[in-house]
C-alpha cells in the first residue's frame, strides 16, 4: 500500500538534494570544523557556506546565525539566553510576555522561568487563534524584558500579526522573539533593517520542518542582542552555543534553506493561492461538502497554505487517526508532540473550543510532495472512516434519533452542529 503522508507539520520528508548534499559529510568529509588541519578546514568552510545561505534566506548577517539542535533548543536559548542575564534594576523581576498557543518548547520554558521568579503573562488568542496587538499593548509593563510570540501555529497554521506585535514590543524597548518553526520556508522572512521583520530580535527555525533532518536548527540573534549561553563548553558559534557542530546536519539545513528560497520565489503566498493552498482547499471543501458536523478551526484567519485543523464532532480524534493510519493515511490529532496525552489541545482550548470539539480535531498538514491524486484518495477515505466511527458514537446516534423524531413531530426542532 502506497502511504499518503499528511503530517508535514510533525516532520517533513528529506529532500533528495538535501540528502545528497549532506551524505559526503558523514563519510569522506568527516572532519571536526574546529580542527586546524585540512579536513577540519573543509568542514569549517561547509559550515560557513551553510551559514551564508541561511543568512541569505533570512536577509540577515551570517554572524547573526547560531546553529542549534532544533526548534526546542532555539526557543530555550532565546528565552533563557535573555532572562538568565543579571538584572539591571535588581528591585524588579524580569517580565516575559508569551501566549497560550505557543508550542511546549516555549510554554514549558516559560513555566520553568516562572519558577526562577520571572513574571510571565500568557496572552489569549481570539476565537480564530490570532493574538491581537491590543492584547499585547495592554500586557506590556516597564519591566517587560522579552515578548515571545510564534509566527505560525503548528496545530492550526494560523499566522500571527508578527510585524505589528514586534513593532509594539520595540516601541516598549523590549526584545521580540518569534518561534518561526512552522513559518520558515513557507512564508517570506525578511529580517533586514528595511524588511518586514526588522523589529524581530530573535527567531527560531527547525530543520525537520523544512525538509532537512531532525536534530538541526537555527536561532537568529540580531547583532545588538546579548545572549547568555545555555551550554558551557567550547567557544563555538561565537560563544553562544558550545558543542562540536553537527556538520552534516548544518550542510543539509543550508541546502534546505537554498531550496526553500527557490520554492518560495515560485510559490509566493503574497502572489495569490499557491498550488499547495489549492490542494489544502480542495481537501477542506471536499470534506465540508461530504461530511456533516465538521468544520475548520481558524478558518477566518490567515493560515499557512499546508495546514488544516479539522473537527468532526461526535468522535474522538485519536480513533480517527488510528483508523486513517490503518487505511494508509498519516495525520495527527492536535499536535504530534502531544500524542498519547488525553488532554484536549491547549491551543484549541484557548481558542474557546469545547473539550469535546478539541478532542474531535485532527491536524492535516501537506508537504511539497503532496499530490492531487493523494488528496482525492483522502477525500474518499476520510468520510468513510468518520461515518464508521460515528456509528459507534452514542452522542451521534442520539442526535440522529432526535432528528428523526423532529421530522416526525415538526414542533420539535433540532439541527446538526
Ligand atoms: N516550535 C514549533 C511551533 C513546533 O511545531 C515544534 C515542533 O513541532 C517545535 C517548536 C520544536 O521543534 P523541534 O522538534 O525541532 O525541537
Amino acid at each position: 500500500m502506497q502511504r499518503i503522508y499528511l503530517d508535514a507539520n510533525a516532520t517533513t520528508p528529506l529532500l533528495p538534494e538535501v540528502y545528497e548534499a549532506m551524505r559526503p559529510f558523514w563519510i569522506e568529509h568527516f572532519g571536526n570544523a574546529s580542527s586546524i588541519h585540512q579536513q577540519g578546514q573543509y568542514a569549517r568552510a561547509a559550515v560557513e557556506h551553510a551559514r551564508d545561505t541561511i543568512a541569505h534566506m533570512l536577509h540577515c548577517r551570517a554572524s547573526e546565525i547560531v546553529f542549534t539542535s532544533g526548534g526546542t533548543e532555539s526557543d530555550n536559548l532565546a528565552l533563557f539566553g535573555i532572562l538568565n542575564q543579571p538584572r539591571v534594576a535588581l528591585s524588579e523581576p524580569y517580565h516575559l510576555i508569551t501566549t497560550n498557543i505557543e508550542h511546549h518548547a516555549v510554554l514549558h520554558a516559560a513555566h520553568q522561568l516562572e519558577k526562577q521568579a520571572v513574571e510571565v503573562t500568557y496572552l489569549e488568542p481570539d476565537a480564530d487563534g490570532v493574538i491581537q496587538p491590543t492584547a499585547l499593548l495592554k500586557a506590556l509593563r516597564p519591566n517587560t524584558r522579552i515578548v515571545s510570540i510564534m509566527l505560525a501555529n503548528n496545530e492550526t497554521g494560523v499566522i500571527q500579526p508578527i510585524i505589528a506585535l514586534a513593532a509594539i514590543t520595540k516601541a516598549a524597548r523590549a526584545i521580540f522573539h518569534t518561534d518561526a518553526v512552522q513559518g520558515a520556508g513557507k512564508l517570506p522572512t525578511d529580517l533586514s533593517p528595511h524588511g518586514e521583520l526588522r523589529d524581530v530580535d530573535l527567531l527560531s527555525i527547525s530543520g525537520h520542518k523544512m525538509y532537512a533532518p531532525q536534530g538541526t536548527g537555527v536561532l537568529f540573534v540580531r547583532r545588538s542582542i546579548r545572549l547568555a549561553p545555555l551550554f558551557h563548553g567550547g567557544t563555538h558559534e561565537r560563544q553562544r552555543r558550545a558543542g562540536t557542530e553537527n556538520v552534516a546536519g548544518i550542510v543539509a539545513l543550508g541546502k534546505a534553506a537554498e531550496l526553500a528560497q527557490q520554492w518560495l520565489t515560485e510559490n509566493n503566498p503574497a502572489a495569490g493561492p499557491t498550488q499547495l493552498a489549492n490542494l489544502r482547499n480542495r481537501l477542506e471543501q471536499g470534506l465540508l461538502a461530504q461530511v456533516e458536523a465538521c468544520g475548520i478551526n481558524g478558518i477566518d484567519a490567515p493560515r499557512t497554505a499546508n495546514t488544516s485543523s479539522l473537527y468532526f464532532d461526535h468522535l474522538e480524534a485519536e480513533a480517527l487517526v488510528i483508523a486513517l493510519d490503518l487505511k494508509g493515511i498519516s495525520v495527527s490529532g492536535g499536535s504530534a508532540c502531544q500524542s498519547g496525552a488525553a488532554e484536549p489541545s491547549h491551543v484549541l482550548s484557548s481558542m474557546g473550543l469545547s473539550p469535546a470539539r478539541a478532542r474531535a480535531t485532527i491536524r492535516v498538514s501537506l508537504s511539497r510532495f503532496t499530490t492531487e491524486a493523494e488528496i482525492d484518495t483522502a477525500l474518499t477515505i476520510i468520510p468513510t472512516a468518520v461515518a464508521r466511527l460515528r456509528e459507534l458514537s452514542p452522542s451521534w446516534n442520539n442526535l440522529k434519533k432526535s432528528l428523526k423524531l423532529d421530522q416526525a413531530e415538526p414542533s420539535l426542532t433540532g439541527s446538526v452542529t
